[in-house]
Order: C-alpha cells, then sequence, then structure tokens
C-alpha cells in the first residue's frame, strides 16, 4: 500500500507543492512509518543533489561577548555557559583555521562573529579574510554571518568576494519574541532580503527545540521557502547550562528525522543543511537524516565540539556518499580491535 507522502513525493516531482497542512501531518507521523517516510524524502532529495553530500566548516571569528539576548544562543548577554570568549582573531588566524577545514574536505567555509551586525571597520577585517582565502581557494565557497546588515554592507562583502549570507530566522514570527527581546523578526528577515538584493546567496535556517509547536515549525519552513533562501541550516537546540534554556530536551531522534524530512518536502531543491545539535539529537540516525538533507558542517560548531572530523567523513562514505570537491577519498575502513577486557581479562567489561 503506498504511503499518503510517497504520492505527495510523486506529486512533488511532477510540480505540486506540500500544504501546511499536510506538513503538520508529516510531524505528527508514526515512529513505524519513519523508514518510509525517509525514503520519500530522499527520493527528493536525489532528484536534486543525487548522492551527493556537501561539506561546510565553520570559523567562528569572535566568540561569546555579544549584547543580544537570544535566550537559546550561548554566547549572548547574560549566558553563563563556560564557552570560549574571544574578540576577532587575526586575519592569519582567521585563514589558517579557514584552511584547516578545507584541506579537511570543506567546499563552503562560513566566517561567523557574534554580535548584534557588524560596523563598517568588521566588515573590512572580513573582507580581508575573504580576499586572502579566495586567493588560495578561489573554488571554495565563502559563507559570512555576522548579524544584522546596515545599508551598504552586503554589497561591500559581495565585491570582496563573499558568495552566500547566512542569517537564520530561527523560528516562526508567532514565536520569536517569546525567544529573543533585542531584535525583532522583522530585522532578521530584512538582513535576508538585504543580502539577496546586493547578489548574495540568501542562507536562512531555525533552531528547533526551542519549545515551538509542530505548526511553527512549518510556519517557519514555509517562511524559508517564502524568502527563498537558497541553503537551510536546521539547527537542533543545544541547551547549554548557564542559558535559559539549559535542561530544555524537546526533541526525539526519531522527531529530527520527521523535521528534516518536512523541511525536504516543503523545499525540495533547496540545500538542506544538518547544523548545531545532530549529533546529541539525532544520535545514532544521521546515517538516515543524510538521505534526506545534501549538507553538513565538518567538525565543530561555534561553541560546542562536534563529532571527530574523521567521524563525518566515515559517516558519509559508508553511507554511499560522495563529497563535494572530494569524490576520490580514503578508505575509511579501521583494523580490529583485539578484545582485552570482560571475561577472561581483569578489566571491566563493555557493558
Ligand atoms: S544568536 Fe547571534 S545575536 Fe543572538 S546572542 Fe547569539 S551571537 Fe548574539
Amino acid at each position: 500500500m503506498t504511503n499518503w507522502f510517497d504520492s505527495l513525493a510523486d506529486s512533488i516531482l511532477d510540480g505540486g507543492v506540500i500544504t501546511e497542512g499536510q506538513a503538520v501531518a508529516m510531524l505528527a507521523t508514526s515512529d513505524a512509518d519513519l523508514l518510509e517516510l525517509v525514503a520519500a524524502g530522499s527520493r527528493l532529495r536525489r532528484t536534486h543533489f543525487g548522492m551527493t553530500i556537501k561539506l561546510n566548516y565553520l570559523v567562528n571569528l569572535k566568540s561569546g561577548l555579544c549584547p543580544e539576548s537570544c535566550s537559546y544562543c550561548s554566547q549572548a548577554l547574560g549566558s553563563a555557559a563556560p564557552i570560549l570568549k574571544y574578540s576577532w582573531l587575526k586575519t592569519d588566524e582567521a585563514v589558517k583555521q579557514a584552511d584547516i577545514g578545507i584541506r579537511g574536505g570543506a567546499s563552503r567555509v562560513c566566517l561567523v562573529a557574534s554580535g548584534r551586525g557588524p560596523g563598517n571597520r568588521d566588515v573590512e577585517r572580513v573582507n580581508d579574510i575573504v580576499t586572502r582565502l579566495k586567493d588560495a581557494h578561489d573554488d571554495v565557497e565563502v559563507c559570512a554571518c555576522l548579524g544584522i546588515l546596515k545599508d551598504g554592507q552586503a554589497e561591500s562583502l559581495l565585491e570582496a568576494g563573499v558568495d552566500a549570507y547566512n542569517h537564520n530566522i530561527n523560528t516562526a514570527e508567532s514565536f520569536h519574541d517569546t525567544i529573543v527581546k533585542s531584535h525583532t523578526y522583522t530585522d532578521r528577515t530584512n538582513t535576508v532580503a538585504k543580502a539577496k538584493s546586493a547578489g548574495l546567496s540568501p542562507c536562512s535556517g531555525l533552531i528547533v527545540g526551542l519549545g515551538e509547536s509542530d505548526e511553527q515549525v512549518v510556519e517557519a519552513l514555509f517562511a524559508l521557502r517564502e524568502l527563498d533562501s537558497d541553503s537551510i541550516p536546521i539547527n537542533f537546540l543545544v541547551p547549554f547550562d548557564g542559558t535559559p534554556m539549559e535542561g530544555q530536551w524537546n526533541l526525539t531522534p526519531a522527531q529530527c528525522l520527521r523535521i528534516v524530512v518536512t523541511a525536504r518536502f516543503v523545499c525540495p531543491d533547496k540545500e538542506i543543511r544538518l547544523a548545531g545539535g545532530r549529533e546529541i539529537h539525532l544520535r545514532s540516525l544521521q546515517a538516515q537524516a543524510l538521505h534526506v538533507a545534501n549538507s553538513i558542517f565538518l567538525g565543530d560548531y561555534l561553541t560546542a565540539e562536534g563529532q571527530a572530523a574523521e567521524d563525518d567523513i566515515a559517516l558519509i562514505r559508508d553511507n554511499g556518499f560522495t563529497i563535494i570537491g572530494q569524490e576520490a577519498g580514503p578508505d575509511a575502513s579501521r583494523p580490529p580491535t583485539i578484545r582485552a577486557r570482560g571475561a577472561g581479562t581483569t578489566q571491566g567489561a563493555n557493558a
């Protein structure tokens, strides 16, 4: 028997669109239907992206010390999370860090700085970094993520060689003011629009697990479709101790997967990126998520560590995907480890 979401995938492949009601229903499908749901989403993914994965690499140019009040963020004013805090990296150090990610397989570097938005001097700093990066790696995409943009700043970044600008809407407009008070949802969408109209590729996504309803997840996904965001990072809340979201674990791995599939149905031909929190929320379902998403971050995040980069690469290759720009790669097989614990030894068992 064909599931309704299989028929919906057929219809989308024929040029149809999902309705908000169907998207909400998709988020409420049962765990028993999960693999079939993933299979339906993977048909849309393969139509637009084949079996490729884009690897992105984050460089946090400035960490913490932010005057804004985003309650999910470990870098926000009032956050007591014991994260790294530093002001702008020197250009040499930023280029060196980006280079490490590129050598690790990333084809896109995301240059991020905490704060409400950049001053013109900050944009110049980033432009210097981008010029150096593009001189060394002209095929690597650069995305800047510096906060709310003022007039003219997007044009300056574009001129320096920046390809894309990230500014997440983060959540539904109807939920936004519950999680942040120091700027508005419209401030966020205006910046995405500014980047787009300057000619930068708009990158905007969301964070799930903040306490929003399924309807609000869908509201945010439809807003991203409306914004025509080329890439859509899906972040899963990392509830750092010392932030207002401390201890909030509202997601299950299966629900995270349903959200990724729903995003694919709403925006079938857009880059869907598994972003912060994927390891701790998707957990053993990361491989299934790759059949629907087509992009991930390699290694670490802005303030949280990710799984080992070699595990990211193995996850991708073991599941039959190819990394854009790294089509040939080393064999990820690992030699067996001789058991030296448990029965017959004096070491504790692996249980
Ligand atoms: S999300 Fe950005 S603007 Fe908000 S507190 Fe964090 S660094 Fe500041």
